[in-house]
């Protein structure tokens, strides 16, 4: 039986906003022998502690290419420097509720979400008072579980979840990883793009021996890819060659409009559709759409 969209559970609102908290009640259920099963999202987290590799592009034009393709997403801001809140063009300084009062226990899902231009897509909003959670949380029983709780409540309205981690391996990833079904591990086509990968996928196996046993890796993800530069093709050959099944056959090229288009606080398909980058989230969102059975089966 084919589990229902999560679009269905409740109605999007038109225009960038705080949204009602979503009715759960009429999300269907399905049997299968004696279980009764709640369909529940992919939840992807988008991970490497590495600086300005391309998570949260990939993170804003992921989500907004599976909201283009009527997938209901919810991304997750979990990165102080709230790049991905501005890059869809909400305004961080004048947020009074994010991802912060969520964690803390001061906010519920519904008073955290914000809808944006794309009406399948809904953001968790952060800005730099997220740094105190490390802090704050640090000696809290179950540190690790506190996003996996947060959003269990909401998880099954969402087709996706997607979640930008911050560029270190500090509390925020750790709980990215707990709360995640997969981690999408973008890369960087440049020099010590490899380097520090095996401490990521170090803390990786760690979560799923300790918090999530289900953690799978979605994949590897080249970015910034230059066809004319050798550098870019000696990247490729390297990962392929130590990753042979992890890459993601997606790559996304590097884009000039990619990186104009945040100024603008649009996803790259709103700034320009006809940009190949685009056309490569897209067919990224395509290829992750794909490999649901795939997951499901890992
Ligand atoms: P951080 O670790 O600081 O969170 P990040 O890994 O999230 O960084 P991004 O912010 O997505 O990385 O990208 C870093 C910079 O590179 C940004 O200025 C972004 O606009 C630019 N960029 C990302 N991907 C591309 C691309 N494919 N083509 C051109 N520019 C890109
Ligand atoms: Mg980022």
């Amino acid at each position: 039986m084919t589990p229902p969209s999560a679009s269905q559970a409740h109605s999007l609102p038109e225009q960038a906003g705080f949204i009602q908290p979503p009715d759960l009640s009429d999300t269907e259920t399905f049997s299968l022998s004696t279980h009764t099963v709640i369909f529940m999202s992919r939840i992807i987290c988008i991970a490497n502690q590495k600086g300005g590799v391309g998570k949260t592009t990939t993170a804003v034009n992921l989500s907004a290419s599976l909201a283009a393709a009527e997938k209901s997403v919810l991304l997750i801001d979990c990165d102080p420097q709230g790049n991905a809140t501005s890059g869809l063009g909400i305004p961080k300084e004048k947020l009074q509720r994010h991802l912060y009062h969520l964690l803390i226990g001061q906010a519920d899902p519904a008073e955290v979400t914000v809808s944006t231009r794309l009406p399948h897509l809904h953001l968790i909003p952060s800005q730099s008072d997220l740094i105190g959670v490390e802090v704050e949380l640090i000696s809290a029983p179950s540190r690790e579980t506190f996003l996996k709780t947060k959003i269990s409540t909401i998880a099954s309205s969402y087709d996706y979840i997607l979640i930008d981690c911050p560029p270190s391996l500090g509390l925020l990833t750790i709980n990215a990883l707990t709360a995640a079904n997969s981690v999408l591990i973008p890369i960087q086509c440049e020099y010590y793009a490899l380097e520090g990968l095996s401490n990521l996928l170090r803390t990786i196996k760690t979560v799923k021996q300790r918090y999530n046993s289900f953690l799978t890796i979605e994949g590897i993800l080249m970015t910034m890819f230059d066809a004319r530069n050798n550098l870019s093709h000696q990247i490729l050959q390297e990962v392929d060659s130590h990753f042979p099944k992890d890459r993601l056959q997606t790559i996304i090229p590097r884009n000039v409009r990619l990186s104009e288009s945040p100024s603008h606080g649009l996803p790259v398909l709103l700034y320009d559709i006809n940009s190949t980058g685009a056309r490569s989230y897209l067919m990224l969102a395509r290829e992750i759409m794909g490999n649901g059975t795939h997951h499901a089966q890992k």
